[in-house]
């Protein structure tokens, strides 16, 4: 039998991102918004694992509005899978 301190070296700590029941309706979306998430902040580049990052949906872009905690910056970064940009003549 194994002793105790090993086993408690070998245990995983609490899964911060908790995902929901797989039956969920909204599950794919949750393991979706981990996945795609931004990490790090555009503007400093701290990761964003203390700051906050929230998902909605416009059409078919993905917003997330994003809070960092070490520079304060807030503000919306948007996936899109096409992207139409108007290049003024010069
Ligand atoms: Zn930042």
């Amino acid at each position: 039998m194994p002793d105790p301190v090993t086993l408690a070296s070998h245990a995983l700590p609490p899964d911060p991102h908790k995902l929901p029941p797989a039956g969920e309706w909204f599950a794919p979306d949750a393991e979706r918004h981990l996945l795609d998430r931004p990490k790090f902040c555009p503007m400093c580049g701290e990761s964003l694992e203390r700051g906050l990052t929230s998902e909605w949906w416009t059409a078919n872009e993905r917003v997330f509005l994003t809070w960092c905690a070490a520079c304060r910056w807030t503000g919306n970064v948007v996936r899109f899978d096409k992207a139409i940009i108007e290049e003024p003549e010069h």
